[in-house]
């Protein structure tokens, strides 16, 4: 009986990319947590100061509109960053049946309304 090497080696590379394209896939989803983790508190702190020249402006009585319009400008750039991370999320975290067309968790194995595997 004789061992055909070059066999098992394919075998294990593959083995190996699968391994390697599913870690990089756990990489990449944990990283848009983090992003969305680091947009939400960035919008929390910019509503802050806004926040803040609402306050001084009304204290001091200065006209401060432009530095407020600036500061809803940023908020307006995070909450759309924020959306498109949320969205890549969602995206990730379901798979669609190809018989039905129900959206199903990612970790789902059969559809959760016609029962086909997915
Ligand atoms: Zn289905």
């Amino acid at each position: 009986m004789s061992i055909n090497f070059d066999e098992i080696k394919a075998g294990a590379k593959d083995i190996f990319d699968k391994a390697a394209a599913k870690a990089n896939e756990a990489i990449d989803y944990s990283k848009t947590q983090l992003d969305r983790g680091q947009l939400r508190a960035k919008i929390k702190e910019e509503y802050c100061k806004l926040g803040k020249i609402c306050y001084d402006m009304h204290e001091c009585g200065d006209d401060r509109t432009g530095e407020m319009k600036q500061v809803i400008g940023i908020i307006k750039g995070l909450k759309t960053k924020l959306e498109e991370a949320d969205s890549a999320v969602n995206a990730k975290k379901t798979k669609e049946c190809k018989f039905c067309g129900t959206a199903n968790d990612a970790v789902s194995v059969y559809c959760s309304k016609c029962g086909e595997k997915l």
